[in-house]
């Protein structure tokens, strides 16, 4: 295959194209990068889903044997639907220095930019090799990074640090908060509603959870004990909830879901403990007096750790000196950057692209993010042909 050469922006329309929205297969953008690997001749690997319908890659560009300097990327996007978008969200789209497109932002910007990159590192003498970590599911909870960095050091070659290209406009992020999400299953007893003694209302019982979680969420705040963050505390947010089948119905189920995102200094076991006592002591009891088999049960669905660089990361340093800059920024959104970090891989977040913007209708990214980003792995490639 002849090697195609494309510059950040058309790699970026490219990806843009594909629309790997999480639910759906990433597979042909991952054919896509093999291809466009394969014909620069860099060899990758797949870790696919059980289900076979997304897989993660792995690519090495540089010496076999030596850990590499880790480039991760998400390939996954969040869902267009319901939201009001000016142009086609999967045709990248230029105006006035900004291009538009689902994900041109979260994140397919930076991952655009290291494999129209790739090229380039392959024809560096690297002393230090470049891996490139592509993965899926990052936006339903970090879920499809998790089997490949259990493969490293195994069948993959293990980086000796990560860096994360979520968008931080080119900043350096070597903090941010933790993610727990849950469902609330609530289960009562149906009645005609002219007979409620006979029922169990599953969505008032809900409601007293929920206001247990708004006073939670309301003394958290008022805690404020994460400074550096925006907002400086933990929140909790119920985000979904679904009950009942007709008015005159006394309501046997109802379903919530809600999430906190947590300051390291918050212990995530507080919450969890607070809400699971307040369930079993304040509203259970009368619940099971009418209907002993009525039931709160609270699952797990989410559990994106916190990233706490430590002082004197490799991860931080690196990114500090190739960024030209000084000072470190901590952020409110998860990455997969935890996960590398708690896999024993120093880790930071850096990359091109506003927050602001993303999962956004009419995402954008600046162009001039894309050649900030291109600047620094340029400076990325000097750095590893002599590290
Ligand atoms: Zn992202």
């Amino acid at each position: 295959m002849t090697p195609q050469n494309l510059n950040p922006k058309e790699m970026l329309a490219r990806l843009v194209a594909f629309d790997t929205t999480s639910a759906k297969t990433n597979i042909p953008l991952i054919e896509f990068v093999e291809d466009f690997l394969s014909s620069h001749g860099i060899a990758s690997q797949r870790v696919p889903s059980d289900d076979g319908v997304h897989s993660s890659l792995h690519a090495v560009i540089g010496p076999e044997g030596v850990p590499g300097i880790g480039l991760s990327g998400h390939t996954d996007v969040v869902p267009v639907e319901g939201q009001n978008w000016t142009s086609d969200p999967f045709t990248l789209t230029h105006k006035d220095g900004r291009l538009y497109g689902r994900g041109s932002c979260d994140m397919k910007g930076f991952v655009a930019c290291i494999l129209a990159h790739a090229p380039k590192f392959k024809a560096c003498d690297l002393k230090t090799p470049m891996h490139l970590l592509l993965s899926y599911n990052e936006e339903v909870g970090c879920t499809g990074v998790r089997p490949m960095i259990g493969e490293l050091g195994k069948r993959l070659a293990a980086p000796r640090l990560v860096i994360v290209g979520e968008p931080t406009s080119m900043k350096v992020v070597d903090a941010h908060k933790s993610i727990h999400g849950f469902e609330t299953h609530v289960t009562g007893k149906e009645s005609h509603s002219g007979k409620p003694h006979l029922g169990v209302n599953a969505i008032m019982a809900a409601g007293e959870l929920i206001s247990e979680l708004t006073r939670m969420d309301e003394e958290l705040r008022a805690r404020a004990d994460g400074p550096r963050f925006d907002p400086p505390y933990t929140n909790i947010a119920v985000a979904l909830i679904d009950g009942g089948s007709a008015r005159n119905i006394t309501p046997k189920c109802c379903n919530f879901s809600w999430l906190f995102r947590s300051v390291p200094a918050t212990d995530p076991d507080e919450i969890t403990g607070r809400f699971g006592k307040f369930a079993e002591e304040n509203v259970l009891p009368a619940m099971k007096q009418v209907n002993p088999d009525a039931s709160i049960e609270t699952v797990r669905m989410t559990n994106v750790p916190a990233l706490n660089a430590p002082e004197g990361s490799p991860a931080v340093s690196l990114a500090l000196q190739l960024a030209e800059a000084n000072e470190t920024f901590a952020v409110s959104y998860g990455t997969e950057g935890s996960l590398f970090e708690k896999a024993g891989f120093s880790s930071v977040v850096i990359g091109p692209g506003d927050i602001a913007q993303a999962h956004a209708p009419d995402e954008f990214i600046e162009e001039s993010e894309l050649v900030a980003c291109s600047d620094f792995l340029d400076r990325l490639a000097v750095y590893a042909e002599s590290n």
